[in-house]
């Protein structure tokens, strides 16, 4: 007998000729997350099982984590010609169990002595002897006790969901805006979800933000890396662009410039990493820079989609998720980021084109940005 985990995907993506692509680099994810388990990944049947594992609840954890995942299934995996041994063992996994249940046999071996009906019936009478607590439900079962007839018998109950969303990869690559905050990491986990490989690029304004800010931004990667299958994070020196507009541009249009120039840098660096679209945290509202007409203007300067997926959450819900994901205790650690360094008092919630084309005009662009890239520190995490 061995223990093995059962992976189930969706089947919305599954259609047509894309299936094969798509459970290869499903398997590929699978097999990044539980590398050092000493488990092995395999597809039988159309079916992803991983076994050879030590630590049962810990290969679940990192699995139920991998997007594309839909939900996993503890299973034992048994010689199935000894039906006594089958029983003992159905009735060992439902011994926990109470409320209602239902034995859900299939035999897809059809040489089998017994029929499907012929084993639910059987099982289910023995389970129920076994286990007082449990009635059968034929209609609404509480737990389906699953018992699958194939080169082997496979028995499973427990159904545990995962994440959910595609392999990541399988949807092409995105550049996501990291700041030390909240929402960047969490939207950069959404759009990853989707099946998107994640680039990040981080704008830092050294001395104005310290070496501790930068590595608080490198750990946010560091927790996303695990989801993102590793995450390429390019960190611009944005001091003197910084420095350039707060001394040439008018104060309540700063932020908004500097925002633009994060849009355009990231944007060059997006077409180097073959990205196809760009990834900030930013939703309706929260500031001033993220009013829609201030929106608009950051918009005006990218040629690529520019995707927000936290547009229409409210913080709190932004806070669940990030607590979810682990990112919530990092990006609570104190921290400057380039953003608060020269904030100014009243930033212009309705932004006129003119006067920041007016500001913009007093800045080298083409030259600023240039120096910018050449100092870009490329680090792998
Ligand atoms: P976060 O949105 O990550 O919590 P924040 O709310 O402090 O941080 P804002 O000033 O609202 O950040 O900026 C909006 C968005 O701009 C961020 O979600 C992020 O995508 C991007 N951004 C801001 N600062 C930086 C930075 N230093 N480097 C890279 N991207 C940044
Ligand atoms: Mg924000």
């Amino acid at each position: 007998m061995k223990n093995l985990l059962l992976v189930r995907y969706g089947e919305i993506f599954l259609k047509g000729l894309n299936r094969p692509y798509f459970i290869r680099a499903l398997i590929r994810k699978i097999r990044y997350a539980v590398r050092g388990l000493g488990a092995e990944v395999w597809v039988h049947d159309g079916r992803i099982f991983v076994r050879g594992f030590d630590d049962l609840q810990e290969c679940i954890d990192r699995v139920t984590r991998v997007f594309g995942v839909h939900s996993v299934s503890p299973a034992i995996e048994m010689p199935k010609e000894d039906f006594e041994e089958v029983c003992a063992r159905a009735i060992e996994m439902a011994s926990d169990l109470s409320g209602t249940f239902k034995v859900n046999a299939r035999r897809s071996d059809k040489r089998y002595p017994l029929n499907s009906p012929a084993i639910n019936e059987e099982v289910g009478y023995r389970i129920l002897n076994a286990n007082p607590k449990l009635k059968v439900d034929v209609h609404h079962p509480d737990h389906l006790v699953n018992i699958e007839i194939r080169d082997m018998a496979y028995l499973y109950v427990k159904v545990i969901p995962a994440v959910g969303g595609m392999p990541v990869g399988t949807n092409g690559n995105a550049t996501l805006l990291l700041s030390g905050g909240i929402d960047s990491p969490v939207a950069g986990w959404m759009i990853a979800k989707r099946g998107v490989q994640i680039n990040a690029v981080h704008f830092h304004s050294y001395p104005y933000t310290s070496d501790r800010a930068k590595e608080k931004v490198l750990d946010l990667a560091r927790k996303l890396s695990f989801s993102c299958c590793g995450i390429k994070v390019h960190v611009v020196p944005f001091t003197e662009i910084q420095m350039q507009i707060h001394e040439k541009c008018p104060p309540e249009y700063t932020t908004l410039i500097m925002r633009r120039y994060m849009m355009r840098i990231a944007e060059r660096i997006a077409r180097e990493t073959e990205s196809e679209a760009l990834i900030t945290g930013e939703s309706i509202g929260q500031v001033a820079s993220q009013t829609m007409t201030a929106l608009g203007t950051t918009d005006a300067v990218a040629d690529m989609p520019v995707f927000r997926p936290l547009i229409g959450f409210d913080k709190s819900e932004i806070i669940e998720i990030a607590r979810k994901i682990g990112t919530l205790e990092i990006s609570e650690l104190p921290y400057e980021d380039c953003c608060t360094v020269f904030t100014p008092r009243h930033p212009a919630t309705h932004p006129k084109m003119d006067k920041i084309l007016e500001g913009e005009s007093h800045l080298a662009q083409e030259e600023l940005i240039e120096r910018a890239l050449e100092g870009t520190e490329l680090i792998r995490v």
